[in-house]
């Protein structure tokens, strides 16, 4: 299954858990697995708190340190960057599932993070016993 979303900035994390947790809950699996994956260079996808909005703000300024907009990039495309920090990311997760849950923690959340945006991005899903 493929959900679909849509970024608004250039750099931006976005809670995808909901509508995880709904594919979830209507694939009727109740023990198993759930693989995240983002089938794009400049996008990634991460677990992290999802309670308090200032982790995400935290996670993109730092990554944005890191990573600088300008550098001695080779890519002539101009977006090395969101390369890199889709790298340092990376481009999936796996969760397991449980009674018709992912097992997540109490603070955890799963993100969508876009890195080149605004763009109309996929997310894979599968979902398995
Ligand atoms: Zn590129």
């Amino acid at each position: 299954m493929i959900l679909t979303v849509k970024s608004k900035s250039r750099t931006e994390l976005i809670d995808i858990t909901s509508d995880i947790q709904s594919a979830v809950r209507s694939s009727g699996i109740a023990e198993g697995l759930c693989m995240i994956y983002v089938p794009h260079t400049t996008a990634a996808v991460t677990i992290n708190e999802s309670a308090d909005p200032s982790v995400k703000a935290d996670i993109l300024m730092i990554l944005n340190e890191i990573v600088p907009w300008k550098a001695k990039y080779r890519h002539l495309e101009g977006n090395s960057p969101a390369h890199v920090k889709s790298t340092l990311v990376g481009a999936s997760e796996l969760i397991a599932i449980e009674n018709g849950q992912l097992v997540l923690g109490t603070w955890q959340g799963i993100f969508f993070c876009e890195f080149d945006g605004p763009r109309t991005r996929k997310v894979h899903l599968k979902i398995m016993k």
